[in-house]
């Protein structure tokens, strides 16, 4: 009689859950849940009218030969290559002999489709809460189904997790309520706006100034993301607190002015994307941090041991191992490449 497979279920479609959810579907039966309509979490690409914007992660850096090796999978695969080369200011590139910056192609978000391919993925399936079970957990989504696992990769932003834990019931030991409670993130609210004109943006489409309110611009078609002008405007942390519960209509006009494009964005093909838990300024030491005196969960996500994309799939690569020796896989299937060529 062939036994079924163990079945993990792996909340949240970014980076970290489907590259953990690629490496564990090789020897469980993986099922990944996320709330959004569509995978990719912070690596997300948004349409207005005729244009296109990346509005969460900008490019991808390479800090690590193991995800050297990753992202040289995905430029085999056709879906990252080389941006620019160099650390951004306020006026272009500061340092061209930095690190490659690299860009999805077309999307930042067609990396994260490239991901998934082949798995079983679950959009607009928000998990309600996590409770324990005979069998390992029991999930609730939104819908009213709760779905079995015998183990859970959990990637959701931590105070997310800490919610569904919370709504389950789960007493977390001392030190890892400790560990989680202590892991923090700044906001950025990012206005995405469709133009009338080139937005004037030099060297690659892209500046940094850091200071007053905005962090960051890209304009979207000079980068190769969209037919027609459109700009994407991050906040500073600052500004981004401090107008956290601001209007759309506020936001949108603050930073607009201070961005001082050359173009006027067209009526009605402005929004704003409110990033509350956008990047991780405490992060957890360990790549991810298997709970204890639980059944098998695995807290993973840029939260643990690097930020950044970078950070996100070494700790999916991390998770899927720790899931693999609880589940007593005896030869976990490794350090393979998490691109779909290879598989
Ligand atoms: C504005 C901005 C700019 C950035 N710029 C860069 C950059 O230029 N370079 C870089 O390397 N990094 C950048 N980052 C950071 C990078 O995007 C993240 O580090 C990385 O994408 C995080 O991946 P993740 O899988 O850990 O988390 P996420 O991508 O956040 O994935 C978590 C997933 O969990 C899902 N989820 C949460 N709760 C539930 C629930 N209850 N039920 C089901 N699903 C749930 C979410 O929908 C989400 O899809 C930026 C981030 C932001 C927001």
């Amino acid at each position: 009689m062939v036994m079924p497979r163990p079945r993990v279920v792996v909340v949240g479609a970014g980076v970290a859950g489907l590259t953990a959810a690629r490496y564990l579907s090789g020897s469980f039966d993986v099922v990944v849940v996320d709330k959004g309509r569509g995978v990719g979490g912070r690596l997300a690409t948004r349409r207005i009218g005729d244009a296109t914007f990346d509005h969460g992660a900008q490019f991808i850096t390479t800090h690590t030969p193991e995800f050297a090796e990753v992202v040289a999978g995905w430029e085999r695969a056709g879906v990252a290559r080389p941006w620019f080369q160099g650390r951004i200011g306020r006026n272009g590139i500061i340092d061209p002999d930095g690190h490659t910056r690299f860009r999805g192609v077309a999307t930042m978000n067609a990396i994260a489709k490239h991901l998934a391919e082949g798995l079983d993925v679950r959009v607009s399936s928000r998990v309600v809460a996590l409770a324990p079970s005979d069998a390992g957990w029991r999930m609730r989504l939104d819908d009213a189904t709760d779905v079995a696992a015998d183990a859970v990769v959990l990637t959701a932003p931590v105070p997310q997790a800490l919610a569904l834990l919370a709504a389950g019931h789960v007493v977390l030991s001392a030190g890892d309520a400790q560990a989680l409670q202590a892991i923090r993130y700044e906001p950025c609210l990012a206005v995405l706006a469709a133009l009338d004109g080139p937005s004037g943006l030099g060297g690659p489409g892209a500046v940094s100034p850091a200071e007053g309110s905005i962090d960051w611009m890209a304009d979207n078609s000079r980068k190769g993301v969209s037919t027609v002008p459109a700009v994407t405007i991050h906040a500073t942390a600052e500004f981004s607190r401090s107008h956290l519960e601001s209007s759309d209509e506020i936001v949108i006009e603050e930073l607009v002015r201070a961005a001082e494009l050359r173009a006027k964005p067209i009526e009605g093909q402005a929004q704003v994307q409110r990033w509350r838990f956008a990047r991780p300024t405490r992060v957890h030491p360990e790549r991810c941090l298997v709970l204890e005196g639980l059944p098998p969960l695995v807290c993973a996500g840029d939260a643990f041991g690097g930020a950044k994309v970078e950070g996100a799939a070494l700790s999916g690569t991390a998770a899927s191992e720790a899931v693999s020796s609880l589940l007593g896989q005896a030869d976990p299937p490794m350090r393979k490449s998490a691109s779909v060529e290879d598989r």
